[in-house]
C-alpha cells in the first residue's frame, strides 16, 4: 500500500513538472496529447482529466480498462457517470470542499462499471492549476480497482475470525463479540450469559470412525445447536469439540437454561455417519453477567468450570456456574497433583470388608476396598479420588498397586490355616478393564507374590461389559457374532484362564440387558446396595432383587448382597437364598491388622446366623 502511495505521488510530482515545464515552453494551455503520451501511456492506474466544469477532456486506456467505457463515451461527459449510487451527496460535497480547500483529496470510493458492477477503487483528485499565478485549469484523478485486495482482505478476514471447518465465527470473533456485548449490557444494564458446550465422548468418533465423520459430526452438531437459538445469539466454535454461545440481553435467568435443555434435546437424536447411527450428548456449562463476572476472561472461565462440572455430575447435562465450583476445581487439582505422589510416599492404604457365607455362617472372603491418608486432608474414600485417577490414567499404577496388595494379603493369610478368609475381592474400574495391559498387571503380579489365582477375584462394573450406554456412541456396541475380536470378550476369556473368578459389581444400576451376561463366563453377581436398601420401602425394588437372584440362579452365578445394615435385610436375603452377604451390619471396612483382629474375635458365628434362620422360619416365612 505504502510502496504504491509513494510510488503515485512520484508520479504526480514528475507529471506536474512536466506539465509545467510544457506550459513554460509553449506558454499556452495543457496539450492533451503530449500529458497523455507523458503519463497516461505509462502508468497502471485509470486517468482523468477534466476542464474546470468536470468535463471529461482525457482519459487513459486503463480507465477504459478498468470502468468497461470507451474513451469516446466518457470524453464529453461528468464522471457523475461513473457514481455506484452508494455514496450520499454529502459525501462528494465534503469531497469537493476539500478539493477547492487542499487542492486535493484521497479516498476508497465504491464507482459503477459499463456493465453495472459496483467496485471499489482508491481515488485521487488533483486540482491542476497553471502559471505563475497558479490558476486553476481542470482536475486530474488517478484512479485503481482494488476488488481484488478487497476480496483478499475479506478472504484474510475470514481466515481469522471464522472456523474453517463449519464456517462459524471462531475464538478470536467470540472474544471480540463477547466484549462489546458486555459493553453494551453494562450501559442498558442488560443480561448476558455465555454457554460453554463441550461434546461427551468425542475422541471415540474420531478414534474409531476417522477424522471425516469427527467432521461432519461437528457440522451436524454446529446445525443443530444453532436450530435452538434466537437470531440474536452468536454460536462460536472454539476449537476441537468446543462450541461457545453468547445470550444477548437476555430477559430472565431462567432462559440460558431453557436454551441449555433445548440444545440437549436437539443434540440427542441420532446422527446418521457413514451408514451409522451415532448419538452424541454434551455437557454444557453456564456464566451469567453481571452475577458470575463482567469481564470476558471471568465469564468464560467460569462456563468453562461450570462444564466440568457438568461433566463430572455425569455428562449430558447443564450446569450454572456457582462459585463453590472454582473453590472445588482448585481443590481437585490440588488432590491430583497430590494423587501423583501418594504411592511413593505410602499414602495408599487398603481396607478390607469382609463378606458372610451364608449357608456355613462364616466370612470367608472380603472386598477390597482402597483409602487415601491424604496428609492435609485425612482419610479419603475412592469416590474422592478415583475419578481423578481415572481422569488422568493414574488409575493404572495405583491398580496395579492395589492389585499386588491384595496378593501379598492373600499369600500371608493362606499360610495362616486358622484364618477363614482365603478369597479377596478386588475392584478394577473400568478405565482399567479397558487398557489392554490388565491381563498381563494380573497374571505378572500372582507370580511376584506367589499368590494362588483361585482366591483372587476381580469385581468389573456392568459398564466394563457393555460399554455402550444410551447415552453413548452407540457404535462400540459388542458384535457378538465376532467375539474373538471383541475386547471384553478376549479379556475376560484370558483372565479366566488364569485362573481368577470374575464378578460384576453393582448389579441392577447399568444399562445391561440382562441376557447378555450368558455370554461371558462370569461367576459371581453382587446385587447393588441400593436396591437392598429400599427392600422394605420400594415394592419395585424387592421385585428387582427376586429378578437378578433368580438370573443369577439361572446362570449357575453366585450371589452377593452388599450394603447389608441390619437384620431384616438379612433375613430377606436368607429367604430368598442369597449366597453371601456384605455390610455394615456384619462389619466396616478395616484395615488390615484390624480385620484380623475382628475375625479372630468376631461375635459372629455359625450359632448367630442358625439362630437368624430359625428366627426367619418361626415367623412364618413373613419379613417385616
Ligand atoms: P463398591 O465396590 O460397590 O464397594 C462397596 C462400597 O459400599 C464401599 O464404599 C463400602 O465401604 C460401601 N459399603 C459397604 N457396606 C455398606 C453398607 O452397609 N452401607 C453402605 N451405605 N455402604 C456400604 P467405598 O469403600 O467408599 O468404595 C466406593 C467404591 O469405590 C466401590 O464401590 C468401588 O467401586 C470403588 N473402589 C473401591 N476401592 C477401589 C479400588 O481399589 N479400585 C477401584 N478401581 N475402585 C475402587
Ligand atoms: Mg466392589
Ligand atoms: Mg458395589
Amino acid at each position: 500500500m505504502e510502496g504504491s502511495l509513494l510510488a503515485l505521488l512520484g508520479q504526480y510530482i514528475s507529471y506536474n513538472l512536466e506539465v509545467r515545464r510544457i506550459l513554460r515552453e509553449q506558454e499556452s494551455s495543457i496539450k492533451e496529447e503530449k500529458v497523455s503520451q507523458l503519463v497516461f501511456g505509462s502508468v497502471n492506474e485509470g486517468i482523468i482529466v477534466t476542464d474546470l466544469q468536470g468535463t471529461i477532456v482525457s482519459v487513459n486506456a486503463v480507465l477504459s480498462e478498468i470502468t468497461g467505457y470507451t474513451a469516446q463515451e466518457l470524453i464529453g461527459n461528468n464522471p457523475r457517470m461513473l457514481q455506484s449510487g452508494i455514496h450520499d451527496k454529502d459525501f462528494y460535497s465534503d469531497m469537493w470542499k476539500k478539493i477547492k480547500r487542499y487542492g486535493f483529496w484521497r479516498g476508497e470510493i465504491w464507482n459503477k462499471r459499463k456493465n453495472g458492477e459496483i467496485y471499489p477503487e482508491i481515488l485521487n483528485i488533483s486540482a491542476i492549476k497553471v502559471g505563475a499565478e497558479q490558476k486553476l485549469s481542470g482536475y486530474v484523478a488517478t484512479l485503481s480497482d482494488i476488488s481484488e485486495q478487497k476480496k483478499m482482505e475479506s478472504q484474510l478476514h475470514q481466515l481469522a475470525f471464522y472456523d474453517h471447518l463449519t464456517g462459524l465465527p471462531n475464538r478470536v470473533l467470540f472474544k471480540e463479540s463477547l466484549k462489546s456485548s458486555l459493553l453494551t449490557a453494562k450501559r442498558s444494564q442488560q443480561i448476558v450469559a455465555v454457554l460453554f458446550v463441550d461434546l461427551d465422548h468425542f475422541k471415540n468418533v474420531n478414534d474409531t470412525m476417522g477424522h471425516a465423520a469427527g467432521d461432519i459430526l461437528l457440522n451436524e452438531v454446529a446445525i443443530r445447536i444453532k436450530s435452538s437459538l434466537r437470531e440474536s445469539d452468536l454460536l462460536t466454535r472454539l476449537g476441537g469439540d468446543e462450541f461457545a454461545i453468547i445470550l444477548q440481553n437476555i430477559k430472565s435467568i431462567g432462559d440460558p437454561e431453557m436454551i441449555a435443555a433445548k440444545i440437549i434435546q436437539q443434540l440427542s437424536e441420532k446422527i446418521d455417519i457413514f451408514d451409522r447411527e451415532i448419538y452424541v450428548t454434551a455437557s454444557i456449562g453456564i456464566s451469567i453477567y453481571p452475577e458470575n463476572g463482567d469481564t470476558y476472561d471471568e465469564l468464560l472461565m467460569n462456563a468453562d468450570n461450570a462444564m466440568y462440572r457438568a461433566k463430572e455430575r455425569g455428562k449430558n447435562r447443564y450446569q450454572i456456574y456457582d462459585p463453590a465450583m472454582s473453590h472445588h476445581l482448585t481443590r481437585q487439582f490440588e488432590l491430583e497433583t497430590d494423587l501423583r505422589s501418594a504411592i511413593k510416599r505410602n499414602q495408599l492404604v487398603l481396607y478390607y470388608q469382609p463378606q458372610l457365607d451364608m449357608r456355613s455362617g462364616e466370612f470367608v472372603s472380603a472386598e477390597v476396598l482402597l483409602r487415601w491418608q491424604h496428609p492435609t486432608h485425612g482419610l479419603l474414600v475412592p469416590d474422592q479420588f478415583i475419578p481423578i485417577a481415572e481422569q488422568t490414567g493414574l488409575i493404572i499404577p495405583i491398580g496395579e498397586w492395589v492389585l499386588r496388595e491384595a496378593c501379598a494379603t492373600i499369600a500371608h493369610w493362606q499360610k495362616e490355616a486358622s484364618f477363614p478368609i482365603k478369597r479377596l475381592a478386588v475392584n478394577v474400574s473400568a478405565a482399567q478393564f479397558n487398557n489392554n495391559d490388565l491381563v498381563r498387571q494380573v497374571e505378572s503380579v500372582l507370580a511376584e507374590t506367589q499368590c494362588n489365582p483361585e482366591f483372587l477375584e476381580i469385581e468389573i462394573t456392568e459398564s466394563c461389559l457393555l460399554p455402550i450406554k444410551t447415552n453413548e456412541f452407540n457404535f462400540h456396541e459388542i458384535d457378538l457374532k465376532n467375539k474373538s475380536q471383541n475386547h471384553v470378550y478376549t479379556t475376560l476369556n484370558r483372565l479366566k484362564a488364569v485362573g481368577i473368578r470374575i464378578s460384576v459389581d453393582d448389579f441392577g444400576t447399568g444399562y445391561s440387558n440382562l441376557s447378555f451376561l450368558k455370554e461371558f463366563s462370569l461367576d459371581c453377581l453382587k446385587i447393588d446396595k441400593s436396591f437392598i436398601e429400599n427392600v422394605f420401602l420400594r415394592k419395585n425394588d424387592e421385585a428387582i432383587i427376586k429378578t437378578i437372584i433368580a438370573m443369577g440362579r439361572n446362570l449357575d452365578m453366585e450371589l452377593v448382597a452388599e450394603g447389608v445394615e441390619d437384620v431384616q435385610q438379612l433375613q430377606f436375603l436368607i429367604q430368598n437364598q442369597v449366597d453371601f452377604a456384605q455390610g455394615y451390619y456384619l462389619s466396616r471396612p478395616m484395615p488390615k491388622e484390624q480385620i484380623e483382629e475382628f475375625i479372630k474375635h468376631s461375635t459372629w458365628n455359625k450359632q448367630k446366623l442358625v439362630q437368624i434362620k430359625q428366627d426367619v422360619e418361626n415367623s412364618d416365612n413373613r419379613v417385616p
